[in-house]
């Protein structure tokens, strides 16, 4: 039996979308010489090598996989500002000054997607304005002032919809308030990979798909990155292995946890649907791992996601489990069957933030996005980017950010625990409505 990691991809609706036959990029056979190695083929890795490549420098990506295999090709497709750790904590930690940078870089990390679809043309990516946040429970004033507070502190417009207003889009008892950003947007996030691994190629990047990295190691010269039948020799090597990373580098791999979520695409049944969700915003939730979703298939089809979970196995009634949260939600979706489930790792630091920095031996990483990484990938992979161009220091913003060591298993427990706790004071604030 063969111990060799799949190469195919995961049966998720994007791959349907893109066709089965997405042509593998073959491995590495040979020794290359290349000014810069990324190794992993998700959109930090991507994004790196596109910035690196067009600016003339030769790239060598190295995916274990295939291009977009991991969280990239996989996940709800929500592109909108912010990181998985809450603007006020990190405040707390850099001060409101380099708090308010890493909020203008979030939203700079949005619009470097919006700018790539558009200017690299990848059509099939299908960008869809609006993302619309609910809550759950009745906020008040909060949702207004933090709108306010969003245009005043950085002139980023959003609107408030009431109860009313929150009903042209969505027929559900659960929600009281939300905010609209028509600035974030949704797309089909594998498409963009594809996009995006097709102009880093015409831009001079050479891709090899099944090809793990298996050593890096450092020389007077730069790095040798050897595969299993391959080697490259190169000035710089950055990593960026998301929620997949191993043992390759071992002061990565004891600084992350990786963490499951899960997403489920409904049958065909527009009408029924419809009579749920009638808006093309997609919309997600406040609570700790709250829901995610949006309409795709031309709002033929729910794409539905949620939970998380610290086991990387799949749970057998997965499927079941965000069924019963969406027939929750909209009791009228009681009836509507599921079409396909899938998971995916994420990758997180103790302290909820990306790691984007330079290990002591000179090695650069760019990860753990967590479940916002959308925006964070892109402008984590543009900084890295520049930093190996000489054009800029951006990426320290990310330094007070370390690699923390995440406890190993007893580190895994605690972040279920807490998982839990969240869960249920977010059940408790939404029983007191
Ligand atoms: C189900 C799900 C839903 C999500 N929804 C959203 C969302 O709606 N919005 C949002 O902003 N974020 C979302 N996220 C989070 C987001 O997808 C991730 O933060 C982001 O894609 C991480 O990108 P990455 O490039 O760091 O890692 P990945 O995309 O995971 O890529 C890492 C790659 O490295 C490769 N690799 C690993 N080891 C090696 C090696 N030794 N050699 C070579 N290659 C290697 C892997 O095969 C993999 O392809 C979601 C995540 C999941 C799983």
């Amino acid at each position: 039996m063969s111990t060799k990691p799949s190469t195919e991809y995961a049966d998720v609706w994007y791959c349907r979308q893109a066709g089965a036959d997405v042509p593998p990029r073959p491995p590495l056979q040979s020794r290359i010489e290349a000014d810069v190695c990324v190794v992993g083929g998700g959109l930090a890795g991507l994004t790196a090598a596109h910035h690196l490549a067009s600016a003339g420098r030769k790239v060598a990506l190295v995916e274990a996989r295939r291009i977009g295999w991991g969280a990239s090709g996989r996940n709800g497709g929500f592109v909108s500002p912010g990181y998985s750790l809450g603007y006020d904590r990190i405040a707390d930690r850099v001060g409101p000054d380099a708090a308010k940078e890493l909020f203008r870089m979030s939203v700079e990390g949005m619009q470097i997607v919006a700018a790539n679809i558009r200017e690299l043309g990848i059509t099939a990516a299908a960008p869809c304005p609006g993302i619309l946040g609910g809550v759950r429970y009745d906020p008040g004033r909060r949702l207004m002032d933090h709108r306010d507070w969003l245009a005043r502190e950085f002139g980023y417009e959003v609107a408030h919809l009431d109860r009313a207003a929150l009903a042209e889009h969505l027929t559900s008892p659960r929600y009281h308030q939300a905010l609209h950003d028509r600035n974030a947007f949704h797309f089909d996030p594998l498409a963009y990979c594809l996009g995006l691994a097709g102009a880093a190629q015409a831009a001079g990047t050479t891709i090899h798909e099944a090809t793990p990295a298996d050593r890096i190691e450092g020389g007077p010269g730069g790095w040798t990155v050897t595969t299993p039948q391959g080697r490259i020799s190169a000035r710089e090597v950055l990593v960026t292995t998301g929620g997949y990373t191993d043992r390759l580098v071992p002061a990565l791999h004891r600084a992350f946890l990786p963490i499951a979520t899960y997403v489920m695409i409904s049958r065909e049944a527009p009408d029924l649907i419809a009579s749920a969700i009638h808006t093309r915003s997609a919309i997600g939730d406040d609570r700790r791992a709250g829901d995610y979703y949006r309409l795709v298939d031309n709002g033929k089809r729910v794409l539905w996601g949620g939970k998380i979970t610290t086991r990387t196995s799949e749970p057998r009634d997965l499927g079941k489990l965000l069924h019963r949260t969406m027939a929750d939600t909209y009791p009228q979706l009681a009836g509507l069957e599921i079409d396909t489930v899938w998971t995916g790792l994420m990758s997180y630091a103790r302290h909820l933030m990306p790691q984007i920095g330079k290990l002591p031996s000179g090695l650069w990483h760019c990860t753990a996005f967590g479940g916002h990484g959308m925006n964070t990938t892109a402008i984590g992979g543009r900084v890295i980017a520049e930093a190996i161009l000489g054009q800029s220091d951006r990426w320290r913003a990310f330094s007070p950010f370390g690699l923390d060591w995440t406890g190993g298993y007893a580190g895994m427990a605690a972040v279920q625990l807490t998982y839990w706790r969240y869960q249920a004071m977010d059940a408790w604030r939404e029983r007191r409505g």
